[in-house]
């Protein structure tokens, strides 16, 4: 398995569950880091409980998320509550910590875990898998066999572009976020997701555990650089602009505000698998953060996929296919409801960040 995120580590799980032995994680980070991405739906729940990992998650103190709030198409605010939702609330994860007890989660099941360690290069060895070379710590270079190889490096497509796959891309984003205390903690902040569409991009804020709140821009890169959004003053400047936001963010200190951006870029690959290798999770096709779906796709990618793995390991040959066409069409799936999302806003037809958002979104 190429990276432990939510897609490698849930895949490597389920296996471990369904009884297949000799697993391998090659994971970069060692969970120690700040990782964006944080808002789960209740949908979720279903995935990690067929992890049978339900019970220990509910302790780790993530907190409840019981729906969004929008100012989206028009000035007036709309709810999509999860209040009728059968599953319950979603969350907002501290990701990092999250991301590090799936990973735990799987090596008490028997995966063995090698954080710290990347994978630099591979060869395919017909029939009999993979010769992975993964650089580890100190620098050490080791050469593993692999009889099957998980892609789960995520945007990267590590793998998978090694064997000769391609990212198909459509409607690159740029999401601008910085993680920022809260100064008054004995005021509640909200249970909500807020968003706020402006003529520029769109606004979302979460409260995180830790008393802590998640604000991120979604918009184009050349905006980010003609707006000049890396620098926290301007991109600071840009949050107090919007009318809603604003407002909502009130209570919280600026000053230590570090904003990070990162590219988001939406695509597919043309090729999910080969012989003997398989792309799950975001190395397989990535989503616009405003579905708040990556990490539910990538759980269920991994769950999935192991038992795709677990059928072509019992003879049937087109099931890694199967996996593959089921990735394509909620991939189509996603594409259409992107683009009914974009098409709700109508209030900017002048706004080239709307506009290429409205006429590149059904690509
Ligand atoms: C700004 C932003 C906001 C987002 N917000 C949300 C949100 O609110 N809700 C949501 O559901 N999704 C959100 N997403 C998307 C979500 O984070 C991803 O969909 C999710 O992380 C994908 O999981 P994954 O396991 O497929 O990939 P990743 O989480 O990217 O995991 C891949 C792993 O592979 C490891 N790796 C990479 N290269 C190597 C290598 N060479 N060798 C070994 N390991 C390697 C990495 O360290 C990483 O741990 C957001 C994304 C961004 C960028």
């Amino acid at each position: 398995m190429i990276g432990g995120g939510p897609a490698g580590s849930s895949c490597a799980l389920a296996l471990a569950n369904a009884g297949v032995s000799d697993i391998l994680v090659v994971e970069a980070s060692s969970y120690s880091g700040f990782k964006v991405g944080e808002s789960i739906p209740p949908e979720s729940r279903m995935l990690i409980r067929s992890l049978n990992i339900d019970e220990a998650f509910l302790t780790r103190h993530h907190e409840p998320c019981y729906g969004s709030c929008s100012y989206w198409g028009s000035d007036k605010r709309g709810y999509n509550d999860f209040l009728l939702n059968p599953h319950g609330h979603g969350w907002h994860l501290d990701r990092s910590r999250f991301d590090a007890f799936l990973a735990a989660q799987a090596h008490a099941a028997g995966v063995e875990l090698l954080t710290g360690s990347s994978l630099s290069g591979s060869e395919p060895l017909g029939s009999t898998g993979h010769m992975l070379h993964i650089r580890c710590p100190g620098g050490v270079l080791a050469r593993v066999h692999a009889d099957f190889v998980v892609d789960a490096s995520g945007r990267r497509s590590l793998f998978a572009r090694q064997r000769g796959a391609r990212q198909i891309n459509s409607n690159p984003l740029i999401c601008c976020a910085a993680t920022l205390r809260r100064r008054n903690v004995d005021v509640a902040f909200s249970r909500l997701t807020h968003l706020e569409a402006v003529e520029q991009g769109w606004w979302y804020v979460a409260s995180v555990p830790g008393n802590a709140v998640v604000i991120a821009f979604a918009t184009n890169a050349q905006i980010v650089r003609t707006m000049q959004l890396q620098k926290a003053e301007r991109w600071y400047r840009m949050l107090r602009a919007a009318p809603h936001m604003s407002q909502l963010t009130d209570g919280i200190d600026p000053r230590d505000a570090h904003v990070r951006c990162y590219p988001v870029p939406s695509y597919c690959l043309d090729r999910l698998c080969g012989e003997r290798w398989l792309a799950i999770g975001d190395a397989a096709s990535a989503y616009d953060p405003i579905t708040a779906q990556g990490i539910v796709k990538s759980l269920s990618n991994g769950i999935h996929a192991a038992q795709a793995i677990q059928s072509w390991m019992s003879g049937t040959s087109d099931a890694l296919q199967a996996f593959a066409q089921m990735v394509r069409t909620q991939y189509r799936r996603y594409v259409d409801l992107r683009r009914d999302l974009y098409c709700l806003e109508q209030r900017w037809p002048a706004s080239e960040f709307w506009q290429r958002q409205i006429t590149s979104a059904s690509m």
